[in-house]
């Protein structure tokens, strides 16, 4: 490998050279099907017309200014974003851990607004949250967090889908709670259909906020385009990253009602946060999603893929449990896979492992039934073939 790069990814020895749709070509010119996307970022597949049309134009034209100044490509997203979402306000940044830290910024306000001098949020066990310091703190991984000790305080962790937990919480000091629609990195752990209705109902009851992580479930991928559409309610802090640039950096912090008031002049920014070049391909992406329908997409073809991935793996010893919401899926085995991730790269496809026994399949939303066939054969013989050797 190569020592210039500082050695914190594991990386696999393959390099890939140019995309097309759903399809990767490495250097020696092997074709992949990529059933991954960056980790739930390029939903509009590799290389996309669009979206090369609307970063090439917009280079052209401006690339950055600042935050000093009005920026309309970045009003004109925020518009579009608040009528997608129901929310009311925007504040952009560049990635997932930054659109959390400023959720966690906004959750630390309303605490102080009430008087509570140590506001604290509601974390859960086996969240992800991101790897800046506060947002790892917040992630339910001791992995993550190990050898970065002290942790940033105010963080409260209970299980994963368990409102009566939160319910016993007694602690005045919390002012809000943090919380996945779907765990992704956790090993795409669905919670019970009413789960973010019944955390809605508690943070009303207790003024609390409630805050939806949706950097890996927003922009379509759980077959809606905000993973709290599923359950008719608004969040008050809700935050992007991942699928909202398709691969250029941009991340997003929406808030609703009194959340949305909270950051003012001076209290939060960033340097290249919502420019005109990350807004451009953002917007563009936004169009693309609605103009292909993907998010109704996302959703037939992820209960497509469950139900065939369900028959395709039938009676295979090793195989615990199928799982997913939209075209965010989960096979988890009873036994540690990580190696799986290589012997499907030579097979020529592209999965991931996540909380050690969980395939994550994360296809961009464009993938054709037909690619959908060939991702159920090849993962399909994989899994046989790898379960019946001891
Ligand atoms: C990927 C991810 C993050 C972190 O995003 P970065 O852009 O890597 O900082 C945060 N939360 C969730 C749910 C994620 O999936």
């Amino acid at each position: 490998m190569n020592d210039c790069v500082m050695p914190t990814y594991a990386r696999q020895p393959v390099a890939f050279e140019k995309g097309a749709g759903v399809w990767l070509w490495d250097e020696n010119g092997k074709r992949y099907l990529d059933a991954i996307a960056g980790v739930a970022v390029c939903s509009l597949g590799h290389a996309n017309p669009a979206v090369q049309q609307a970063l090439f134009e917009q280079a052209g034209r401006l690339v950055h200014t600042s935050n000093i100044f009005r920026i309309r490509r970045q009003e004109q997203l925020a518009g579009e974003l608040i009528r997608l979402s129901g929310m009311d306000n925007v504040f952009f940044c560049n990635s997932g851990a930054e659109a959390n830290e400023a959720a966690l910024k906004i959750a630390r306000r309303h605490g102080h607004e009430k008087g509570i001098e140590r506001p604290a949020t509601i974390v859960m066990e086996n969240s992800f949250h991101g790897r800046t310091l506060a947002t790892l703190s917040a992630t339910g991984n001791p992995k993550v967090q190990a050898g970065f000790e002290p942790l940033v305080e105010g963080f409260i962790r209970v299980p994963h889908d368990n409102v009566a937990a939160i319910e016993a919480i007694t602690d005045p000091n919390v002012a809000a709670i943090l919380v996945e629609p779907v765990q992704g990195e956790g090993g795409v752990r669905v919670p019970a259909a009413d789960y973010l209705n019944r955390l809605r109902a508690l943070c009303d009851q207790r003024g609390w906020l409630l805050m939806l992580d949706e950097v890996q479930t927003g922009i379509g991928r759980t077959g809606r385009f905000f993973a709290y559409q599923h359950n008719g309610i608004l969040p008050d802090v809700c935050t992007l990253a991942k699928a909202l640039g398709n691969g250029f950096p941009i991340g997003a912090c929406m808030a609703h009602g009194t959340a949305a008031r909270l950051l003012t002049a001076g209290q939060h920014a960033t340097t290249y946060g919502g420019n005109p070049l990350a807004c451009a391909v953002a917007a563009t992406v936004l169009a693309e999603m609605q103009r292909l329908n993907l998010p109704q997409r996302a959703a037939q073809l992820g209960e497509q893929l469950l139900n065939d991935f369900r028959r395709r793996l039938h009676g295979i010893a090793g195989v615990v449990d199928i799982r997913g919401k939209g075209l965010m899926l989960g096979i988890e085995l009873d036994r540690p896979c990580a190696d799986l991730v290589g012997l499907a790269l030579e097979r020529g496809l592209l999965i991931n492992v996540t909380a050690d026994k969980t395939i994550r399949l994360l296809p961009p939303l464009i993938m054709s039934d037909e690619e959908a066939r060939q991702l159920v054969t090849t993962l399909g013989d994989l899994l046989s073939d790898y379960l019946s050797t001891p």
